[in-house]
């Protein structure tokens, strides 16, 4: 457990993580009703700097909405939470989980009006998610990404990721990095936890939001950082075969970051060239940092988050 720190939040109180723990009868255990965010704190000058905190904390709100669950906690109560969290722990950096789930009473199926909607806040260090220095090699997977028609995908739903689990796990047993997962209509949709880009030219192409793709923060992050960088962005739907003729590719995620995709199905994506991928990296290594002037309003300081 030593891992995860000295401190996790858990509904308003400090606790050990090793106190973490909850009932086998948790409605989420038996069901699937979990809600999380994946955010990250990155080493600054100025102290740790989390990464769009407020945007991430809202979607977890939203995402709690679709199933018609509210959480106890206003998001400024989380976002104080949050920083007292990296303080206490002492992290430069890491990784921040903050993660809602049903728990006890319930009957059958449906959680009731008693049933408790616990909030926990863990944050642990991680490292690089992917080998940037060469780029991944990716699979297209032989399941499809889960339709907006049978579960809303915008939901950060801890059961869509036995969908994710999937699609990584086909790919990693075949010899590959990284799945990329098509959509109920054969398009592409996105990577197991991250979004997905093709470049041609100085134009940036990424599947539009009605291709099950989640709406992600770094995928905001990375359209507006790339716009400002002179490239055309351009959401639509984009077909299987316009992966093989990219100049490249490169997925966006919190854990990602913006990582190349220099392979798909044993076929080299424009010969490994990641130009474009390097500079949206380096642009994004800058916002992340505190270094982008018109962009300090996306970082949070952790800095004097505990009161005395
Ligand atoms: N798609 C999925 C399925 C994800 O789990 C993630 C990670 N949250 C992303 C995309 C990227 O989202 P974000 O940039 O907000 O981390």
């Amino acid at each position: 457990m030593e891992q995860y720190g000295q401190w996790m939040w858990k509904d308003g109180a400090w606790i050990e993580p090793t106190d973490a723990n909850t009932s086998i009868m948790t409605h989420a255990i038996h069901y699937g009703s979990g809600f999380f965010e994946g955010i990250r704190a990155y080493h600054t000058e100025e102290g740790p700097a989390i990464f769009r905190l407020r945007e991430h904390l809202e979607r977890l709100v939203r995402s709690c909405a679709y199933y018609h669950v509210t959480l106890p906690y206003t998001v400024d109560e989380l976002e104080q939470a949050t920083m007292e969290l990296i303080e206490r722990n002492g992290f430069e950096a890491c990784y921040i989980r903050p993660f809602v789930f049903l728990g006890t009473p319930w009957q059958a199926l449906m959680p009731t009006a008693e049933t408790k909607v616990h909030v926990a806040i863990s944050c642990w260090p991680l490292g690089e998610y992917f080998n940037k220095t060469v780029g991944i090699r990716a699979k297209v997977a032989s399941y499809r990404r889960v339709s907006s028609t049978m579960m809303p995908m915008q939901a950060k739903a801890a059961s869509n990721y036995m969908n994710s689990q999937l699609l990584k796990g086909e790919a990693l047993r075949d010899g590959f990095d990284e799945a990329i997962a098509l959509d109920m209509n054969g398009n592409v949709s996105e990577a197991s936890v991250a979004n997905i880009f093709l470049v041609k030219g100085k134009t940036i192409t990424t599947p539009s939001l009605d291709c099950s793709v989640l709406d992600g923060i770094t995928r905001q992050t990375v359209m507006q950082l790339a716009r400002e960088a002179g490239y055309e962005i351009v959401e639509r739907h984009i077909g299987r075969d316009e992966l093989y003729v990219a100049d490249e590719i490169f997925l966006t995620g919190t854990a990602a970051e913006v990582t190349s995709v220099i392979e798909v199905d044993h076929i080299s994506i424009g010969g490994g060239i990641q130009t474009v991928a390097t500079e949206m990296l380096t642009r994004y290594r800058e916002a992340v940092t505190g270094q982008l002037p018109e962009h300090r309003d996306w970082i949070t300081f952790v800095k004097s988050a505990v009161k005395e």
